[in-house]
């Protein structure tokens, strides 16, 4: 018999505002009848892709599997200069879903290419934000594990930016590093504010519960850093994809409260659903036999007008 009473949802998850706009770009874009591409999945999950499906949206690896004239939507993450120019001159409509803030990352990269520093990142090195801002830098040293940072090497000046989600911990930690590395040393400090968020966010319910489900894409790492977060504070974490990869009640043994949070690209929805699976799965029989009502309540304690992640229409109007 199961021994979850009650689920909890961090405050402040479902998508970004990156990624969120980039799937109402594209949805919108649908919607006034253009024959509608993602450069890319948009997002890495099956239930957008499918909803985007259904407005016909199709994703396309490259601008040569898009017809003169259709419209493509770049994605949040951002591209390489030379594929907005290649875009353009083959007469596709270019709708930029870059967010906001990584336009920002890539014109500070531009300014201190300009200036002469040389720079370090500190990313993924094949994540498409990383490849998009070293089209702006092509000679930026990109950095990941500890490990790797003693690759950097020693100039006058340099200077250093992060990937957007970043853990901030990495990102001060290598800053320190670098002190030594440099007789002038810039320091500009793009680590995405939701990042910062989501992760405070996902401690202070990881603090609170019996064992934490963390939701979001296998490959995803500030998904993966979710997980490392809830193990410091103490508390276990099992970390799935959808609420289908939850199989097993033995994963719950003991546990009476039982939390929720996702990566920045996971809709809201599938946090809700993973709820109502949890109570399902191995909720006492009364909590069971509410399983849908329960994960609905828990999604709208969750949600603060902060926390307008999701453009689905699914999902009822912010409060
Ligand atoms: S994580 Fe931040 S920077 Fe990256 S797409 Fe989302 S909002 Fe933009």
């Amino acid at each position: 018999m199961g021994s979850v009473v009650e689920v909890r949802i961090a405050r402040r998850t479902g998508f970004c505002y990156g990624v969120r706009e980039a799937i109402d770009k594209a949805k919108a874009a649908a919607a006034a009848g253009k024959p509608t591409h993602t450069l890319g999945q948009v997002v890495h999950n099956a239930g957008v892709i499918r909803d985007l499906a259904a407005l016909g949206v199709r994703p396309v690896d490259s601008l040569d599997d898009v017809d003169e004239g259709a419209a493509v939507v770049i994605r949040a993450h951002g591209v390489r200069p030379e594929v907005m120019a290649r875009a353009q001159e083959r007469g596709l409509e270019v709708i930029d879903g870059t967010c906001t803030w990584v336009i920002q990352e890539q014109r500070e990269l531009v300014r201190l290419v300009q200036e002469g520093y040389t720079v370090v990142i500190l990313g993924t090195p094949h994540h498409p934000e990383v490849v998009g801002l070293l089209g702006f830098a092509p000679d930026a040293i990109v950095v990941d594990e500890e490990e790797e940072w003693e690759r950097i090497p020693r100039r006058k000046r340099m200077a250093l930016l992060s990937q957007s989600t970043q853990p901030p911990w990495k990102f001060e930690k290598l800053a320190a590093f670098m002190v030594s590395r440099a007789h002038e040393l810039k320091i500009v400090n793009t680590v995405c504010p939701v990042t910062i968020r989501r992760q405070q966010d996902t401690l202070e319910t990881a603090r609170e519960v019996d064992l934490m489900v963390v939701v979001g894409g296998r490959n995803s790492a500030n998904t993966r850093e979710l997980t490392r977060l809830c193990g410091l504070v103490g508390t276990p974490a099992i970390q799935v994809e959808s609420a289908a990869d939850l199989r097993d009640p033995g994963a719950f043994d003991g546990a009476r409260i039982v939390g929720v949070t996702g990566g920045t690209s996971t809709p809201i929805e599938d946090l809700r659903a993973v709820a109502e699976r949890v109570l399902l799965l191995a909720g006492t029989p009364e909590v069971a036999s509410r399983a849908g009502d329960l994960a609905a309540a828990a999604l709208a304690a969750a949600a603060t007008p902060a926390g307008r992640t999701t453009s689905l229409a699914t999902v009822p109007a912010d409060p």
